[in-house]
């Protein structure tokens, strides 16, 4: 077994932690900011999704060009924080954020 295979479990609690830190805050802010995703490069993932606190970023029912249901940031609310998170995290570098 590789040591890859024994550390990967140990990452997915870290990003609960994360979700329960910034759960209880309030879902608007005012720095308005907002993310854009390149939807063609996007392989579906849904690393994104899965670090964003405000559960902001969905799976699509529409699908890209790659045939593939990538993401799409819904945020009616205006409650992003423009924390980074789901930028960081993706792996084909598909999120930009404006703040
Ligand atoms: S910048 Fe932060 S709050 Fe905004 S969509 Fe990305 S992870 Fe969510
Ligand atoms: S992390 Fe990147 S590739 Fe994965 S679903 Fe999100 S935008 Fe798509």
């Amino acid at each position: 077994m590789s040591l890859r295979g024994r550390e990967a479990p140990e990452a997915i609690p870290s990003f609960e932690i994360a979700s329960a830190t910034f759960g209880g805050l309030a879902m608007t802010n005012k720095s308005m900011a907002k993310i854009k995703i390149d939807k063609d490069k996007c392989k579906g993932c849904m690393l994104c999704a899965s670090v964003c606190a405000r559960g902001l970023i969905v799976r699509s029912k529409k699908l890209n060009k790659r045939g593939i249901h990538c993401v799409e940031f819904i945020d009616k609310r205006h409650a992003c924080t423009g924390c980074t998170m789901c930028a960081v995290i993706c792996p084909d570098m598909c999120i930009e954020v404006y703040k």
